[in-house]
């Protein structure tokens, strides 16, 4: 429809829009608050070949035996496609339910496979959990940064976010103390806390082993679940996989896992394992939201599972990833002016830098796309706008050598800057 002819008869133009939206009047308030994330409007640029991205999360399945897949794939439609392109449960493929309770059972998690719900990837079971759990305005507790998609969810759904700090082991128990009280004060109902423990996206920390008793024992005396979203936990590089938060509180934690990571994010397969009362809720919400997951991804997913060696699998990407995290790293070190920071990740895909102080790693991008290098700048992945300071650094998709090409020409727009 031409914005000469609005349905609504009249042109509306929001303030600060540059775009024309003759639908803005009819949206839901919720819809209002959705916007374009920055790694969004950021991808058409950086995709360009002569931009080296450092910002997309992508994981590299450049990797994958293809022919194994293929085959696999070949053998799922010849010898079961009639269940495979049928409809299927709404909770998800009993037979995969199991191989991700063998998953989990990597992180000490010991869960029974009817508490488990397939979603379309974790990003669904984020969704899944908040359209449970949230009222408008209930307050979730975030670590600051925390991972945009998830924000984004809890912006739809009118959420309150309270970010709560973090250093370099994690989520600060002292802060999460304080912002439970101050929110209690306040009168205000949290409804749980959102945390990533393991090679956060985008800080890049770990929440450390005492910590995790510490935050446990924490929500449990403040009567506050815990959605732990797990999805780069066996992408460590020095250490065998890492205790999962919920292997030691069943009934507190609602944890989330994906094969985007340690499979291939294509296939749009992850999961909510859920203290049994709230997946019956959950399995109602997914029912609702798509009848059932795709039985095809995750037949897909199950036979991978069940004919290739996973966890060599796993152990290559983990080599891989730690040899860019390892090019990173070298290069900042060589290259980056004093007063810049940033964290060396025990595993996953990101980097979180600080600039000096005063520069603006939002302000600075166009320079850097300009320069052909492109990161997140920090902003994206906060609720109330702190973050420019920093900026998200992904070392997980680029070869080491672009990744130094990139850290070069990031270093050269950071020295032009400070030299304005
Ligand atoms: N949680 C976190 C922390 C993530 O980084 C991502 C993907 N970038 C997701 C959830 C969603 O992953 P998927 O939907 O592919 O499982």
């Amino acid at each position: 429809m031409s914005s000469e002819n609005p349905p609504s008869g009249r042109q509306v133009r929001r303030a600060g829009s540059t775009r024309l939206d003759s639908y803005v009047d009819r949206y839901a308030a919720r819809t209002q608050g959705m916007t374009a994330s920055e790694i969004r409007a950021l991808f058409s640029v950086a995709s360009r070949p002569e931009v080296v991205s450092l910002a997309g999360g992508m994981p590299n399945i450049s990797g994958l035996p293809l022919d194994v897949v293929a085959q696999a794939l070949h053998d799922l439609v010849s010898e079961h496609g009639t269940t495979a392109m049928q409809y299927g449960s709404g909770q998800g493929d009993p037979v995969l339910r199991e191989q991700i309770c063998d998953v989990m059972r990597l992180e000490g998690i010991e869960a029974h496979p009817d508490d488990v719900v397939v979603t379309v990837g974790s990003q669904q079971a984020v969704d899944l959990v908040t359209r449970i759990f949230c009222d408008p305005h209930d307050v979730v507790l975030c670590e600051a940064p925390s991972y945009v998609g998830a924000l984004g969810v809890f912006r739809a759904y009118e959420c309150d976010v309270v970010h709560v700090e973090m250093d370099r082991d994690g989520l600060v128990p002292s802060a999460l103390r304080d912002a439970i009280a101050t929110c209690r004060a306040q009168g205000r109902r949290i409804k749980f806390l959102y945390t990533i423990p393991n090679f956060h996206n985008p800080a890049g920390v770990t929440l450390s082993a005492a910590r995790r008793a510490e935050v446990l024992e924490i929500c449990r005396e403040a009567d506050v679940l815990v959605l732990e979203d797990n999805p780069y936990g066996l992408l460590g590089f020095d250490q065998e996989p890492i205790r999962a938060l919920r292997a030691d509180e069943p009934d507190g934690v609602i944890y989330l896992g994906s094969f985007s990571k340690t499979f291939a994010p294509g296939f749009r397969v992850g999961w909510v394992l859920a203290p049994h009362a709230v997946r019956e809720k959950l399995v109602l919400a997914q029912e609702s939201a798509t009848l059932c997951p795709p039985a095809f991804s995750q037949m897909a997913v199950s036979a991978y599972l069940t004919q290739h060696d996973w966890q060599g699998q796993i152990k290559q990407f983990q080599e891989m990833y730690r040899e860019r995290r390892d090019a990173m790293i070298d290069a900042l070190e060589d290259m980056m002016p004093a007063a810049s920071r940033w964290n060396v990740p025990a595993g996953g895909f990101y980097v979180w830098l600080t600039l000096p102080d005063g520069l603006d790693a939002k302000a600075m991008l166009p320079r850097a796309v300009t320069a052909r290098v492109a990161y997140v700048p920090g902003t994206a992945f906060f609720a109330d706008g702190f973050g420019a300071q920093s900026m998200r650094l992904s070392y997980c998709y680029p070869t080491p050598e672009r990744i130094r090409e990139g850290v070069r020409r990031l270093t050269g727009v950071i020295e032009d800057e400070l030299e304005l």
